[in-house]
């Protein structure tokens, strides 16, 4: 890690000292006085690991009462479950050996394993020529050539729709099998109202031909990003680096307060925040590093926020996902990570194993614990569905999909991910150009960092990133942009690139709700 020199960690000094030293940027650091940190996933603990590591004080508040937020770990009964599956891969040296310096020999080296199952088989990702022949078949594969031909010969003149441009290139059959089902249940719409150009924008590169021939030939020189083969994961998964950093902020005499949702950030007329509200608990900040989603941030702003600020704050739109945690005796499904369910006849969309994860997910040799993930708006039919119908719902397609009996789920539960997926919708950079400018004018001590705090896709790494940026921008005087730190930030997760998919924007029921959320 890049050590920062003047303020390297000195536990021996009392940290109003260490303060005094500290906050190149204007406003001292005390502890009547904090940095106070807003929410305890990957960028808010990263921000107070820092800061705790230099003799800082500081404070996080987290809603809940588990560290982690999003990239968080759910035990029950000894089984561990990873919220969507996160492996540690980066291309930032600085976040990597952060990781280390954490983790040390609990960061495992795991491989990677994923395929796509349809029709009741497993197609290796990407696709192998004989995979495909054998999977298939010849009969079926000879209509998708038939329908590939057809399409070619009669092409659909406009390609206005995600279901024209793909149909166009490969032939409806294959558009059926390895398209439509996955796309509608990911963005929750039909294919006909996912736009061409989006569909362009993620196919791009890819034809009939070239599938083909990397098929038969490989992929060789054209290395897809998101098929990394190998990935760091804690021991016990993500949860366990959070636990971890939790634990080294305490005894670096940082504070971290829990189930403390924050309710208010008063700012006073010269455009610092001088009061963060959490229910009873009020804290006077020198500075606020800030991993609340936007709209949350605008929606606590007291006074109230322009309006602009709020509507483009009430114009921000999410995608969540829930998954279904099940516990299935006696057998093991599949050594893959997770699957891509392209099968029709289930809503799942992906499923996770945990034991390939890491083998110590799961507390005995015989179990099997999995993750069905199923995406949805926050406030939709499926997001509001009661948790005893999501287990029966996922128990019964596992056993659809022939995966494993229902009469085996020993036991499930439900996570619901709030604001798992910024969306990036036509206005939504307009949207957060006008929340980022009222920002850097009336709320001046407080940085925006994370995933939902900078409205992007940053990964766990991009996110850390950010929050160590901030840091430095405090107590070293340093002016790094923190929005834009994302460069490559889009590269392993499965929806990954910036254009809108919507023909027309989603009205996610949340939109209507309060701006000010817990989530
Ligand atoms: C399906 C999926 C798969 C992913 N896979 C990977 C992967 O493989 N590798 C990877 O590196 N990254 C992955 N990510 C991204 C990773 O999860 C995020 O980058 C990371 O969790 C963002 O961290 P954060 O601290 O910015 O935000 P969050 O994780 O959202 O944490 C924010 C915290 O703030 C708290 N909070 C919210 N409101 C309040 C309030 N009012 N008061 C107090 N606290 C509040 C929340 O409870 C939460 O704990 C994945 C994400 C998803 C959705």
């Amino acid at each position: 890690m890049t050590e920062i020199p003047v303020m390297e960690a000195r536990t021996d000094v009392p940290a109003a000292e260490a303060a005094a030293s500290g906050a190149a940027n204007g406003a001292a650091i005390t502890p009547e006085h904090p940095v106070v940190v807003l929410g305890g996933g990957p960028a808010g603990l990263t921000a107070a690991y820092l800061l705790a590591k230099r003799g800082q004080p500081v404070v996080v508040l987290e809603s809940t009462g588990m560290l982690g937020g999003i990239a968080r770990t759910e035990v029950r009964d000894g089984y561990r479950f990873d919220l969507g599956g996160h492996r540690f891969f980066t291309k930032v040296k600085e976040v990597d050996d952060l990781w280390h310096e954490i983790m040390k020999e609990e960061f495992l080296k795991r491989p990677r394993q994923s395929r796509i199952y349809w029709n009741d088989k497993f197609l290796e990702y990407p696709l192998e020529g004989m995979d495909v022949i054998r999977k298939l078949g010849l009969i079926e594969l000879s209509r998708c050539m038939a329908s590939y031909l057809w399409a070619q010969v009669k092409p659909k003149g406009r390609e206005d729709t995600f279901e024209e441009w793909v149909s166009n290139r490969f032939g409806k059959r294959l558009y059926n099998h390895f398209f439509k089902t996955y796309t509608e249940k990911l963005w929750g719409v039909p294919t006909n109202e996912i736009r061409a150009e989006w569909a362009a924008q993620r196919i791009k590169g890819l034809s009939f031909f070239s599938a083909a021939k990397a098929a038969f030939f490989g992929n060789k020189g054209n290395k897809i990003k998101s098929l990394i083969s190998e990935f760091n994961y804690p021991r016990f998964g993500p949860g366990q680096m959070w636990e971890q950093m939790a634990k080294d902020i305490v005894e670096h005499g940082g504070e971290i307060r829990m189930n403390a949702p924050v309710t208010r950030l008063v700012t006073d007329g010269s455009g610092r925040v001088t009061e963060v509200i959490a229910g009873e608990q009020t804290l006077t900040p020198s500075y606020v590093i800030s991993s609340l989603p936007l709209r949350t941030t605008v929606g606590i702003a007291t006074p109230d926020a322009p309006a602009e600020v709020r509507d483009a704050a009430r114009g921000l739109r999410y995608r969540e996902f829930l998954t279904v945690l099940l516990v299935i005796e006696g057998q093991d499904l599949f050594p893959d990570n997770w699957i891509y369910i392209h099968q029709p006849g289930v809503r799942v969309l992906r499923i996770q194993n945990f034991k390939s994860w890491s083998p110590w997910m799961v507390p005995n040799d015989q179990d099997a614990s999995i993750g069905m993930e199923y995406f949805c708006f926050e406030g939709d039919e499926l997001w509001n569905m009661a948790d005893e119908r999501l287990v029966k719902m996922a128990a019964a397609e596992i056993e659809k999909l022939n995966l494993a009996q229902a009469a085996n789920v020993k036991f499930g539960f439900v996570a619901r991910v709030h604001k798992a997926y910024p969306i990036y919708d036509e206005k939504y950079a307009q949207r957060v150009a006008t929340i980022r400018r009222w920002l850097e004018h009336d709320l001046t001590n407080l940085t925006q960092v994370g995933r939902n705090g900078l409205h992007r896709y940053n990964n766990s790494d991009h996110s850390m990133l950010t929050a160590m940026r901030a840091v430095d921008n405090i107590l070293l005087g340093t002016h790094h942009d923190i929005w834009s730190v994302n460069v490559e930030s889009v590269y392993h997760e499965e929806i990954h690139d910036s254009e809108n998919p919507y023909a027309t924007d989603p009205k996610p029921p949340a939109m209507d709700g309060p701006l000010a959320s817990e989530h």
